[in-house]
């Protein structure tokens, strides 16, 4: 029987990997220089706690969810929950009162699988945890903004704002009072949500829907005084930075536990997938799940849409080859050459070999297609004059080595050869 991966699941695989550790690198390197810290969670948690924090009414806890049923735990939707649920169960907040943490990870959601829609996808997420500041909001954004910029990338960045219980459920009763006089013409996905969470309807992708809400009431006109003032501070911080944006009143997020800012990173390049990344406050929450009562703020960028983008946008990035190979031609200069690779790969270089008695034809096809820069042969008339011939594959350039101090002498040349490049 011929067994395939489950669909929605995927392999990733040498040729497109490459592509995943440029976008793990760039961000670990910028998490760093924003002074965010690891952490690495668990895939399975309690089911209770994503239905908690995400909410029992949203469509990732009621349709997507993978969960063992009998044993109540789920393979985690997304970060922040299990990542909070880390941080009040190790009292992070008590040690430190400002958390700045970021993981990488999978993530599983049972889902119709597309072109950047998987069931197992990839997320980078980034919190922040026990900071109410507007400036930690623009931070985090300008964050998002400098990777996706680093990596070659152009997408742009929307922002809304979702209010707080003081001033959200005026709004959503106007709102469903908006959304009354248009049942009718609404899906029947929004029918059914606009009496439980009307904003839902606002972020609906039908064509009918959109046309239906865009004169209803905006959020971003209904905050109360402090939400008001917290918005206008991310958008001065934002302006500050220099961080292009723009906003988006219908920005709804997918996920009950956020507060004030919302924002996604979105592209026009990814068919109907258009967010690559997504986040927001959620002040209530870490007290809701038990913690302390401390605000909150992040966001998740999905790994599969960068590396999408990646192919689609960005510049080709330099094969990232073998830098020698070394060709043993016979039973002894093969044996000469097994010894010597090792040497140079404990020294730092990256070496190829042949193991399996080929031909010096093949064997040049081989380092060919493994995309050397330099090529060793070594036969049986090179081990006995302990000289051989180094092969420059871009110059064709060719020296004499000493073999009895080989090792040294081609790190040295290789070394030289790479710098002059730079
Ligand atoms: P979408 O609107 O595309 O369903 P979402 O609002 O469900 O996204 P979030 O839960 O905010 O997404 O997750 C943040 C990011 O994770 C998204 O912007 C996207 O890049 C990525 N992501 C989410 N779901 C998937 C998935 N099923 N497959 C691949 N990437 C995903
Ligand atoms: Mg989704």
């Amino acid at each position: 029987m011929n067994i395939k991966a489950l669909n929605g699941f995927k392999d990733i695989l040498p040729g497109e990997v490459e592509l995943w550790q440029r976008v793990e690198t760039a961000a670990r390197d910028l998490f760093a220089r924003f002074n965010f810290s690891e952490i690495r969670l668990p895939i399975l948690e309690h089911t209770d706690l994503f239905a908690r924090a995400i909410g029992e009414g949203t469509d990732i806890v009621e349709k997507e969810m993978y969960s063992f049923v009998e044993k109540q735990v789920t393979m985690r939707p997304e970060a922040t929950a299990s990542l909070l649920r880390a941080a009040i169960e190790h009292g992070l907040l008590v040690q430190k009162p400002v958390q700045r943490l970021f993981t990488i990870g999978p993530m599983f959601r049972h889902e119709r699988p597309q072109k950047g829609r998987l069931r197992q996808f990839h997320q980078m997420d980034v919190e922040v945890l026990g900071s109410a500041s507007p400036l930690v909001d623009a931070e985090l954004m300008a964050m998002g903004a400098s990777l996706l910029a680093s990596l070659g990338l152009s997408v742009s960045l929307e922002l809304n704002s979702l209010g707080c219980p003081a001033c959200r459920p005026a709004f959503r009763a106007r709102l469903l009072a908006f959304l009354t006089d248009r049942h009718e013409a609404l899906c029947d996905d929004c029918k059914r949500r606009s009496g439980t969470n009307p904003l839902r309807v606002l972020d609906c992708k039908n064509p009918g829907c959109r046309a239906q809400v865009t004169d209803a009431p905006s959020l971003q006109d209904a905050l109360c005084d402090e939400c008001a003032v917290h918005f206008q501070a991310v958008q001065d911080g934002l302006n500050q930075l220099a961080v292009p944006y723009s906003l988006n009143k219908f920005m709804v997020r997918g996920l009950d536990y956020y507060t004030r800012t919302t924002f996604e990173f979105i592209t026009g390049d990814l068919g109907a997938q258009a967010a690559v990344g997504a986040g927001g406050r959620y002040d209530g929450l870490i007290e809701q799940l038990g913690g302390p009562k401390a605000p909150g703020i992040g966001f998740a960028l999905g790994i599969e849409r960068l590396v999408l983008l990646l192919q689609q946008q960005a510049a080709e990035a330099p094969p990232s080859g073998i830098e020698l190979f070394v060709a043993g031609i016979g039973e002894q200069p093969s044996r000469h050459a097994f010894g010597l690779t090792h040497a140079l790969r404990t020294d730092g270089v990256r070496v190829a070999t042949d193991h399996e008695g080929r031909s010096l034809k093949s064997q040049m096809k081989l380092a060919g297609k493994l995309g050397a820069a330099f090529v060793l042969i070594l036969g049986d008339s090179e081990l006995a004059s302990g000289k051989a011939l180094l092969r420059n594959m871009a110059t064709q350039e060719q020296q004499e080595i000493s073999l009895p101090d080989a090792a040294a002498t081609i790190r040295a040349i290789i070394r030289a050869t790479a710098s002059s490049r730079l």
